[in-house]
């Protein structure tokens, strides 16, 4: 995420798996934005809107489409553990349309392809998540494991 005003740009904070699930922790080397909601509701209106830390311009639009994107990539965890593949392609596809960047909903689209037979498409959205993140657990991980089949069949 970028300010739009002075191209500050903001990081969800990394961590423990699934950080992002949890809360609004953005944090950058040299800005943070403030005051921070405790949670990451969605089009939560009770907090004051977040400003940027360099410029003080209003990111609660930002926010906003950056909680919708989240919203949309815990549809699809949630049809994932459904087994409904398809159905959470395509809220993952809109979290990654909005939040284009986040390597976690890259790494998603790869475990989703790969669990619909499209081992190509999955090793590139991989690849597409270690691009944005190369701590990356799942892209890494996943990598690994078809390297090995790709070895031993
Ligand atoms: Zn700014």
């Amino acid at each position: 995420m970028k300010c739009p005003v002075c191209g500050t740009v903001y990081r969800p904070a990394k961590g423990s798996k699934g950080s992002l699930e949890q809360n609004n922790n953005f944090k950058e080397e040299t800005a943070t934005i403030s005051p921070l909601s405790s949670q990451s509701t969605l089009l939560s209106m009770a907090s004051p809107p977040p400003t940027c830390r360099r410029c003080k311009a209003d990111l609660s639009d930002l926010f906003r489409l950056h909680d919708l994107a989240i919203w949309h990539h815990r549809q699809a965890l949630h049809l994932l553990s459904q087994k409904r593949y398809p159905e959470a392609a395509v809220h993952n596809n809109q979290a990654l349309a909005l939040y284009y960047s986040n390597a976690d909903f890259h790494a998603l689209a790869g475990k989703l392809s790969a669990l619909q037979g499209e081992f190509q498409e999955a090793v590139s959205s991989w690849q597409q998540a270690l691009k944005f993140d190369s701590q990356n657990a799942i892209a890494c991980n996943c990598l690994q494991m078809i390297k090995v089949m790709a070895e031993n069949y």
